[in-house]
C-alpha cells in the first residue's frame, strides 16, 4: 500500500488475475509511466478499464463504487452522456483554437461560470488545471496591489507546480521575477486538533482571527499581496470552517489592502451543496480559482474567476501571463455541458441534500459505533472520517504526512468489498459523484463501515 496525498488509493488490491489487456496496460505502465507523488518501485497501480455513472471496473473485472470521485473531480460521474457528446460534436466542429481569439464555446463556457459565481467575479481567465489558477490569481494580486507575500494556510493544498514564470528565459519574466520568496503560513481554524486550545466553535473562529490578525500585522500589512485559502480544506481534512471565520478573514483583507484568494479547486462546483463553498459563508472574494468539477475533470480546465477591481488593472495594461492552450475548445465544451446538467437535474441541490439527510445521518451513526471514528465532519458531498487509535488522546490512526498497517487494512478491506475510498493519512474521505443516487451513497458508507470493522477485528487479533 502506497499512500501518497494525491494518488491516495493508487494501489492493486488482491493478485486475483487481470484481463490480457488490463495485464498489458499494467506492464507498460509499470515499465514507461511515472507516477505523480510515488516512488515509483513500491507502487501497483489499480487498472482501471471503464467506468460508467459512480461505478468503475478494475482490470480484474470487478465492479468497484467511487467514493473518490477519482482525485475530487468527476463531479457528475463517468462518462455522462451529455457531456460525451458535447466533446465529440465539439471535436467535429473545432477540436482546438489558439487563445487570442474568440471562440464561441469558450464564451460560452465563461457566460455560465461567470453566472454562478458570486458577486462581481464575472471575467474568467482559463488554465489547464488548479496549480496554474493558483499562480495566476497570485501573480494577478501581485501586480494589482504592487505587494508580494502571500499568505496560506497550514493544512492546505494549491497546487503542485512552482512559480514555472520565474525559470522562464525571456522579458516575459521581468514582470513576475520574484522567485519563490515571501510565503507565509498561518494557522486556520481546525476544532477537532484547535492550534487554540479551543473548545468551541466560537472560540476556534475568534481564536483564528485574532491569530492571523496578528501574522499580518508582524508581517507588515504594507507587504502582503494575498490571502489566499481554500474555502472549505479538502485535501487537509474537509474542515468546515466554523461561521464568521471567512467573513473576519474578508474583513480583515479589506482593511489592509490584502487580495482575497478563494481556492475553489475542490470545494467548487456544487460539491458542498453550493455551487461554491464561499457562498455558506455569503462571502465574495476578489480572486476564485476553479478546476476539477468545472466540467468533471472530462478534460482538464482550470481557471480563475476575476472581481472587476482586479479586472481594471489590466484593462488598460497588459497582463503578462498566458497559456497554449488557455480555454481549450473540448475542455470548454465539456464545461458547458457540465455546467448545464448541473442546471437542468438540479444537481447542486441534490449535493445540499445528500450532505443532510445522507452523509450528515449516517456518518454519525457510523462514528457512535467504531471506536476508531475521532470525528465526523462535512457538508454536501464532501465529508471525512477522522480516525484515531485512542479517542481520549485523538492519536491518530496514521502520523501526519504517512501512512499505517491500520490504514492500509481499512483501503483493502474497502476495495475488497467494492468500493474505492478516498485515504489521507489517518482520514477516508466519503466523496463520491455529487450526483450519486442515495441508497448508492448509503451502500458506501454501509461497506466502508463494514470494511472498518474488519480491519479493527484483525488489528486486536494480530
Ligand atoms: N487547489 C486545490 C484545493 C486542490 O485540491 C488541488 C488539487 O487537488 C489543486 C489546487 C491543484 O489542482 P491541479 O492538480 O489541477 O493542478
Amino acid at each position: 500500500m502506497t499512500e501518497t496525498i494525491s494518488a491516495p488509493a493508487n494501489a492493486r488490491t488482491s493478485m486475483r488475475a487481470l484481463t490480457e489487456d488490463a495485464g498489458r496496460a499494467y506492464e507498460l505502465d509499470r515499465q514507461h509511466v511515472f507516477h505523480s507523488w510515488s516512488a515509483q518501485e513500491q507502487i501497483k497501480p489499480t487498472v482501471i478499464t471503464r467506468g460508467e455513472g459512480s461505478y468503475v471496473w478494475d482490470g480484474e473485472g470487478r465492479k468497484l463504487l467511487d467514493f473518490t470521485s477519482q482525485l475530487v473531480f468527476t463531479n457528475l460521474g463517468h462518462q455522462h452522456p451529455r457531456i460525451v457528446e458535447a466533446i465529440q460534436e465539439q471535436a467535429a466542429a473545432l477540436c482546438t483554437v489558439a487563445p487570442q481569439y474568440a471562440n464561441g464555446t469558450r464564451s460560452e463556457a465563461a457566460r455560465l461560470i461567470a453566472s454562478h459565481t458570486p458577486g462581481d467575479l464575472d471575467r474568467v481567465f482559463f488554465t489547464n488545471g488548479g496549480a496554474d489558477a493558483n499562480e495566476h490569481a497570485i501573480r494577478m494580486a501581485r501586480l494589482h496591489t504592487g505587494k508580494h507575500k502571500v499568505l496560506s494556510t497550514y493544512r492546505s493544498y494549491h497546487g503542485g507546480t512552482q512559480l514555472a514564470i520565474n525559470v522562464t528565459g525571456d522579458p516575459r519574466r521581468w514582470p513576475n521575477d520574484n522567485g519563490s520568496t515571501g510565503n507565509v503560513h498561518f494557522f486556520g481554524p481546525y476544532l477537532y486538533r484547535s492550534p487554540f486550545h479551543s473548545t468551541t466553535e466560537e472560540e476556534e473562529c475568534q481564536r483564528a482571527l485574532e491569530h492571523l490578525e496578528q501574522v499580518i500585522a508582524l508581517e507588515g500589512a504594507s507587504t502582503i499581496a494575498a490571502i489566499i485559502l481554500e474555502s472549505i480544506p479538502g485535501t487537509a481534512g474537509i474542515m468546515v470552517p466554523p461561521p464568521g471565520y471567512l467573513r473576519g478573514v474578508r474583513e480583515l483583507c479589506d482593511a489592509h489592502g490584502i487580495v482575497l484568494i478563494a481556492d475553489e479547486v475542490m470545494s467548487g462546483f456544487g460539491r458542498s451543496g453550493k455551487w461554491f463553498a464561499v457562498e455558506h459563508a455569503g462571502v465574495v472574494p476578489d480572486l476564485l480559482t476553479f478546476a476539477k468539477g468545472v466540467n468533471s475533470g472530462y478534460v482538464p480546465l482550470g481557471g480563475v474567476a476575476i472581481s472587476e477591481a482586479i479586472y481594471q488593472s489590466f484593462a488598460q495594461r497588459p497582463y503578462p501571463g498566458g497559456l497554449t492552450y488557455s480555454g481549450h475548445p473540448l475542455a470548454c465544451a465539456a464545461a458547458v455541458a457540465t455546467i448545464e446538467v448541473m442546471e437542468d437535474e438540479g444537481i447542486v441541490d441534490h449535493a445540499a441534500a445528500l450532505g443532510e439527510e445522507v452523509f450528515g445521518p449516517e456518518l454519525r451513526a457510523l462514528a457512535e459505533s467504531h471506536e476508531w471514528i475521532g470525528e465526523v465532519r462535512g457538508v454536501g458531498a464532501f465529508w471525512a472520517i477522522e480516525l484515531v487509535s485512542d479517542r481520549a488522546t485523538r492519536e491518530p490512526l496514521a502520523p501526519y504526512g504517512g501512512s499505517s498497517r491500520e490504514m492500509g487494512a481499512i483501503v483493502l478491506a474497502a476495495n475488497a468489498k467494492g468500493v474505492l475510498p478516498f485515504v489521507n493519512f489517518n482520514r477516508i474521505h466519503t466523496v463520491p459523484p455529487i450526483n450519486t443516487a442515495a441508497e448508492d451513497v448509503r451502500r458506501g458508507i454501509r461497506l466502508i463501515g463494514e470494511a472498518l470493522g474488519e480491519a479493527r477485528a484483525s488489528d486486536s487479533s494480530s
